[in-house]
């Protein structure tokens, strides 16, 4: 929808959100599901719910997205899809043969109130198979949240410490968590950060990534991999939605994380969760459930973010950064020195996720810019929060305006009143754009009409690099385009 007549005064609706800039909750809960090895995500809900969520993702990944539907009807609707799921999980494990089906709820099953832990307890599960389940009502927070919540999900009705048995699983694995294994953490775990497995070499790291595209997790773990590090990491969507062609259709890529790891999961001695709204919960049902301290940090988007999550890997592997990093990281800063006079005091506008804008933000301000709006349409204050703590070191805090549950038609019209040289978020600023000529650089999710990007990471030195890179070549592009002829040069 787009907002052509300026206003005597920005309208900052409670109650309506017009163009927001996030999607419903089953989005997230399914591309969680599929950075699983072998696991069929299933929405329990309408037919129309599914092949909007899986058309969404197709869209931005490029790829085909499968996931199955309870397929309620008017029947279910009224009396529950209590069979329904059961019919649909027996049907699945006969014919398309998962080793795990993940079943996240929809507006409509949520509304009816079925009780997923009592339906799935209930089912017949074949050996050595998993159903988990997370509740995913899309009337309150949006595709982060549900992606926090199938994550919390896997680790929830999964992992085990103790040295669990890779096969462990079949029917209890998968109907709920053990009320013994809520009880809390152990004794000795999470005050020490070490669980006792040996020494650096033997030790596990659970990596949990934050809402972030294929690219960026393969990036998350080559700087882990730099460090020698064993991991894990859940949910790991490398090696599904970023595929290879290899001429043949393959319902379960070969990439995810294996039920085995993740069950194994409860013997990590530490987890790195990136991306606070996105892994907080996964990150605390580990504690809270085996006993694995965590370390909360935001997406590692531009250098200080970076920096903190490779120290972070050093802590862990209690070895000093390698050379191979530190290289990457004087690259960037290099590169930011370079492109110094094209960035600096120029201001953006950013939208999209929480986790995403937290790192978006901080990563401009390095660049010597002004985010003059960071909007995300989530219900995530601390998001504004920390925006804010960023903005006031950097002396921006009378510039810079940052909003949770806000969308992009209150961005148009502040931009209308208020001007920035460039934008930054997904596909849905795409209008804004073109109704008030400014350069749109493309960050984020959804992004539906580009290619490749999720391919390309912006997190690490590495991805630092791509957006100084991105956003310079949108602003000297605009120069080219409208600077006088007698300042039209081939060198900048
Ligand atoms: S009905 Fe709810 S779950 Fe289904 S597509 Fe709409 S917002 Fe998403």
């Amino acid at each position: 929808m787009l907002e052509l007549t300026p206003r005597a005064e920005v309208n900052e609706r409670k109650a309506l959100r017009i163009n927001p800039a996030k999607t419903c909750q089953p989005v997230g809960a399914l591309y969680a599901a599929l950075g699983v090895h072998g696991c069929m995500p299933h929405s329990h809900g309408s037919q129309g719910c599914v092949s909007f969520h899986r058309m969404f993702l197709t869209r931005h990944f490029k790829d085909p997205v499968m996931a199955s539907t309870s397929a309620f009807t008017e029947g279910a609707s009224v009396f529950g899809g209590g069979s329904n799921l059961t019919n649909a999980c027996r049907n699945l494990f006969d014919t398309y043969d998962p080793e795990i089906i993940a079943v996240h709820t929809t507006c409509l099953s949520e509304t009816i109130g079925d009780d997923l832990n009592s339906i799935v307890s209930a089912m017949d599960i074949p050996e050595g198979k998993h159903v988990v389940y997370c509740n995913t009502p899309s009337y309150a927070g949006s595709h982060v949240t549900g992606y926090a919540n199938m994550i919390a999900g896997f680790v929830r009705h999964l992992a085990q410490g103790g040295g669990a048995e890779s096969g462990a699983g079949g029917a209890d694995a998968g109907a709920g968590a053990p009320a013994a294994t809520d009880a809390g953490a152990p004794a000795d775990a999470g005050a020490t950060g070490a669980k006792g497995r040996g020494g650096p070499a033997a030790r596990q790291l659970a990596l949990i990534p934050g809402f972030v595209n294929p690219g960026d997790m393969r990036e998350m773990k080559r700087l882990a991999e730099a460090f020698g590090i064993n991991y894990t990491m859940l949910p790991d969507t490398s090696g599904v939605l970023d595929a290879p062609m290899t001429g043949h259709f393959e319902l379960y890529p070969k990439g995810g994380t294996s039920v085995a790891d993740i069950i194994r999961l409860g013997d990590a001695d530490a987890t790195i969760a990136l991306g606070e709204v996105a892994t907080f919960a996964a990150a605390n049902e580990l504690r809270k459930k085996c006993g694995v301290p965590e370390t909360m940090l935001g997406l590692p988007i531009g250098v200080r973010a970076t920096d903190a999550y490779v120290m972070a890997l050093a802590d862990f592997a209690q070895r000093d950064v390698p050379w191979t990093l530190e290289e990457e990281r004087g690259q960037l800063v290099d590169i930011l020195i370079d492109a110094h006079p094209y960035l600096d005091g120029r201001s953006c506008a950013l939208y999209g996720d929480a986790d995403t804008l937290v790192g978006l933000t901080s990563a401009v301000l390095e660049m010597g810019m002004v985010p003059k709006y960071v909007f995300t349409t989530g219900p995530h204050p601390e998001m504004v929060s920390r925006c804010e703590a960023l903005f006031e070191e950097y002396g921006l805090q009378e510039s810079c305006l940052a909003k949770a549950e806000a969308d992009l038609f209150e961005l148009h019209q502040r931009v209308i009143h208020d001007r920035v040289d460039v934008l930054l978020g997904g596909t849905f600023g795409k209008q804004i754009a073109r109704a008030e000529d400014i350069p749109l650089v493309r960050v984020g999710f959804p992004i539906i009409d580009r290619y490749v990007h999720s391919y390309m990471p912006i997190v690490g030195y590495r991805g630092g690099m791509r957006l100084v890179e991105m956003i310079a070549n949108a602003l000297m592009d605009r120069f080219d385009r409208d600077c006088a002829e007698e300042e039209f040069e081939l060198v900048m």
